[in-house]
């Protein structure tokens, strides 16, 4: 039966006769019964990626290039007259992460299945998901994603566990979504839930009443934690998901015919950042109860598990109080006493306590005593915290500490989300770089010659000319696809210094305005949802929005410029945006990036990265050589020089730069001002020029000037394709089939 044949079977009809939605009903049936032949990818040693986020994306397109008949699915509709991309409007995108962070666990689970590692993902299924942003009144507003009604990847199980609170237990269900790998096998994402669970419970936006557990336990990821009940929420979500993980795992254990003491030869657990901390002394707690003495449980557990660090922000490395445990988890307390009393029976330094002085416990300090790995993401990033933010923990156990640098995964973020551009790598230098990226480097010989930039950068434009197509049908708002796409897509935050290019788009403005007419039109997009409790973030979205309100309607500067921010920034509309954009923001005050991995996927679809020399920003400089990249800004030992001195005032870098205090004073112009509302352009005028703790300012003027000198430089299109070639030949090490096989040489040995 032809595929074209086996459509007709499932649509009872022809194919030119039904409707988009007929065909996506069949286009899943047919993908989920090719699913079901694919075997589990079993082996005597299994990974278990345990991680509070997995933003996965929608899956139809993916699932058909990983089992192989995506073109043939393509060709078939396309002769029909009807558009594969239309029909992937249709599905909803899961909404199980937030950010970076959980687009990785996507990857990595996708490289898992491709590297036939025998593995599961765990976490919790959502129902709401993080949130769905709107703008209104210039402003972000939250509603909730009610995304599960409009999946058909997701799959009963009969799999349940009892879950031991403080005043009740809970049953869990397991529902599962199938990851295939490329070219055959698949492995379980087990999202864990509760039936009893209630949508009804939401209230105005995202409001609910966070005490009433089995009734909002997975509604949200992240919910507010700006009070003592959001926090206790999110200890509860955590002992669920860790305790179901435990539970599976030492069923699954048994199962394989290994006893418990054995756990580590047969499990390798790996903690995806702070979250899944409570799986060490909910493990030691199982175990105990099988009749394991504790000091035995500590040290098989210390085997089986392995921590993952995001981070260097200390607000971001989670501290919870004792006494929230106790009211939460009690079953927990006694072992996570007993773990810091043998931490601090061996190591003396405060530093290294697992329960400090406010008898508040760090769960990376569990992590990493009873862990035997501790990785950082980028190579500065795990130096960074080897030299200084763990340096105590480096001290006493420097061989748990190793280098994992990101990836992303090239199935989804250059094969299925830019086709055409895939293509003609092939056509370049054959197929066989889709199994090893290294070869991706075969195109630097095409660096030179003309036809292959020209061809390149005709990709590119096509993809810029389908990207203002989406713009204008999904947010009414019109840019020209010949202009400059300059990107800055990621969470809001201000490390990551959304703030800093507003203050840039200012300037543009002001040049602008002052006579000074760009050579090549300038787009400016972002696209960020910010925490629903960060006020500060909220406010640099409010000065986005009112900017591109400004901007977008002056007849004297919108011929030249615009600014656009994306409305529910997601991986649907990354697929769509990054392979449009020609600049990479990557903007971040060096040290605080961890490793970034959105700079890759710019990157691989040839952006040139402008960018502080921060997380894997470096590595793609060391790679791609210093004429392939703008970077700017101070590097990451003066800043944590100035950190550790407080050597950093941003009123000094108002007051002695005129150009700076233009800019910074404009946030709270009359001409801002009669757009946004004064409190919150007023609250970030002072922050900035108060405390600008991420040091927007310090940065600032040489930001401008290589932004300045690098949208020159693209005014030559053959010298700046030279580029894109170049960037795109060397991505090949940031493959997460690279980083999945370091994981599993270095920590796993599956
Ligand atoms: C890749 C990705 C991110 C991570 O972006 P960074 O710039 O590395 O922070 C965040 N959100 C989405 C939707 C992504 O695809």
């Amino acid at each position: 039966m032809t595929l074209k044949e086996e459509l007709q079977t499932y649509l009872n009809k022809d194919i030119k006769n039904s409707t988009l939605k007929e065909i996506y009903d069949a286009l899943i049936i047919l993908s989920r019964e090719r699913m079901k032949t694919q075997n589990i990818i079993t082996g005597k040693r299994k990974v278990y990626y345990i991680s509070a986020e997995f933003l996965i994306g929608k899956m139809l397109s993916n699932n058909l290039i990983n089992l192989g008949i995506y073109n043939d699915v393509k060709d078939t509709l396309q002769a029909e007259g009807i558009s594969l991309a239309d029909i992937e409007e249709l599905e909803a995108e899961p909404s199980l992460g937030n950010g970076g962070l959980g687009r990785l666990a996507a990857c990595f689970l996708d490289s898992l299945a491709t590297l036939k590692i025998p593995s599961a993902g765990i976490g919790l299924n959502y129902h709401e998901g993080l949130f769905q942003q709107f703008f209104k009144d210039h402003k972000q507003d939250e509603e909730p994603n009610p995304w599960i009604s409009n999946t058909p990847w997701l799959k009963e199980t009969d799999c349940h566990f009892t879950v031991p609170f403080k005043d009740f237990t809970l049953i869990s269900t397991c529902k599962d979504i199938d990851i295939l790998g490329y070219n055959g096998g698949k492995i379980p994402l087990h999202l864990f839930d509760l039936d009893s669970v209630e949508e009804s419970v939401i209230g105005e936006g995202i409001a609910f009443d966070k005490t009433d557990i089995k009734k909002n336990l997975t509604l949200f990821l992240y919910p507010d934690d700006s009070d003592d009940d959001g926090r206790k929420l999110r200890i509860f979500q955590q002992y669920f998901m860790v305790s179901n993980a435990a539970q599976l795992i030492l069923k699954e254990c048994t199962e394989a015919g290994f006893a418990l003491n054995q756990l580590d030869q047969f499990a390798a657990i790996q903690i995806n950042d702070t979250h899944p901390s409570m799986v060490i002394p909910e493990l030691i707690r199982l175990l105990m109860a099988n009749g394991i003495d504790f000091d035995e449980a500590a040290c098989i557990v210390t085997r089986t598990c392995a921590y993952t660090n995001h981070t260097i922000l200390a607000e971001a490395l989670e501290t919870w109080p004792m006494d929230y445990l106790e009211a939460v988890v009690p079953l927990l307390v006694p072992i996570i006493r007993k773990l810091d009393a043998l931490a601090k029976e061996r190591y003396t330094d405060s530093k290294v306590a697992i329960i400090d002085k406010n008898a508040r416990v760090h769960m990376a300090h569990m992590d990493m005593h009873f862990g035997h790995s501790i990785n950082g993401v980028a190579a500065l990033h795990t130096e960074i915290l080897k030299k200084s933010e763990l340096k105590p923990f480096y001290d006493i156990y420097p061989e748990k500490f190793n280098n994992k640098t990101n990836g992303i995964t090239f199935r989804r973020w250059l094969m299925g989300c830019n086709p055409e551009l895939s293509d003609w790598i092939s056509s370049k230098i054959g197929d066989d770089w889709k199994k090893d990226a290294s070869l991706l480097s075969e195109l630097k010989k095409y660096a030179d010659d003309p036809v292959s930039i020209d061809e390149l950068q005709r990709i590119k434009q096509k993809r810029k000319v389908a990207f203002a197509e989406y713009l204008l049908k999904t947010q009414g708002i019109k840019v020209d696809p010949t202009s400059v796409f300059d990107v800055q897509v990621k969470r809001l935050h201000e490390y990551k210094r959304q703030q800093m290019n507003a203050l840039y788009a200012i300037y543009k403005y002001k040049q602008i305005k002052a006579g000074y007419i760009p050579e090549k039109p300038l787009t400016m997009i972002f696209g960020a949802k910010a925490a629903p409790a960060y006020t500060l973030a909220k406010d640099i979205i409010h000065l986005i929005l009112c900017l591109s309100e400004l901007v977008n309607n002056d007849p004297d500067v919108n011929k030249y410029f615009k600014i656009v921010m994306i409305e529910n920034y997601n991986v649907t509309k990354a697929e769509k945006l990054i392979p449009a954009a020609d600049i990479s923001e990557q903007i971040s005050l060096a040290s605080k990036e961890a490793s970034g991995t959105s700079n890759m996927k710019f990157m691989l679809n040839g952006a040139v990265t402008l960018g502080t020399l921060d997380g894997a920003n470096v590595e793609i400089a060391d790679l791609v050589g210093q004429e392939n990249i703008y970077l700017f800004g101070k590097h990451s030992d003066t800043v944590i020089d100035l950190y550790a001195k407080q050597g950093y005032v941003s009123k000094n870098y108002y007051e002695s730069n005129p150009v700076i205090k233009d800019l910074v004073d404009f946030i709270v112009s009359d001409k801002l001002l009669s757009i946004g509302d004064s409190t919150n352009l007023n609250r970030l005028y002072n922050e900035l020029l108060n405390k600008d703790w991420f040091m927007t300012l310090l940065d600032l003027e040489d930001y401008i000037h290589v932004k300045e000198h690098m949208l020159i430089d693209m005014q030559e299109a053959s010298n700046f394709g030279r580029k894109m070639i170049i960037n795109i030949a060397n991505a090949g090490f940031f493959s997460s089939d690279r980083t999945i096989a370091e994981y599993n040489q270095d920590i796993w040995h599956v």
